[in-house]
């Protein structure tokens, strides 16, 4: 287990879920994606891209948050 987590920040091909600060793997994002200034976020789950695409702002400063 411990091993799968480190081979996935090696690897370069993930991305943190502006939402919930979550690791997403960009093979396979189970949220999808959402594009958002010429920018392309990718989601853990649907409820946080639907979040981010009813207001993103709050999300990329930080000020908002949803715990996991
Ligand atoms: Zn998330």
């Amino acid at each position: 287990m411990l091993r799968k987590i480190l081979d996935l920040f090696d690897s370069g091909d993930s991305f943190t879920d502006p939402v919930c600060g979550m690791t997403v793997s960009l093979a396979k994002p189970h949220g999808g994606s959402h594009e958002y200034k010429g920018e392309t976020y990718y989601f853990c789950g649907p409820g946080c891209r639907v979040a981010f695409s009813k207001d993103p702002d709050p999300y990329l400063s930080g000020e908002k948050k949803i715990e996991m």
